[in-house]
């Protein structure tokens, strides 16, 4: 996938499975920490949370612009989703 690095199969890019349905709902597992989701209907491609991601681990795609979250380098520190200037990402519980 362009944006993301190479070799990595863990970019989130994907609504969770989770939104909308309470943790302990059959068949849902919740682990670990939340994790964040970019709406690509709201991100506007500002490049903002992949200047400011402390870990480096947000990138733009090469076609739409719109970031991509490499789960391998994000610490879950949440500053991507308090500073996005359009509410675009939100950090979701990630389910297995
Ligand atoms: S800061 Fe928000 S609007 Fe800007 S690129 Fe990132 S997700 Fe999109
Ligand atoms: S939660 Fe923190 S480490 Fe993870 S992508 Fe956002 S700014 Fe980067």
């Amino acid at each position: 996938m362009p944006g993301t690095r190479a070799g990595d199969s863990s970019a989130h890019h994907v609504r969770s499975p989770l939104r909308g349905r309470s943790p302990g709902s059959a068949g849902v597992v919740v682990t670990g920490p939340t994790i964040p989701y970019i709406d690509p209907e709201k991100c506007s491609s500002c490049q903002m949370c992949v200047l400011l991601c402390p870990d480096q681990a947000i990138s733009p795609d090469e076609e739409s612009g719109i970031p991509v979250i490499d789960l391998a380098y994000c610490k879950h520190c949440e500053l991507c989703e308090h500073f996005c200037p359009k509410d675009a990402i939100t950090m979701e519980a990630e389910v297995i």
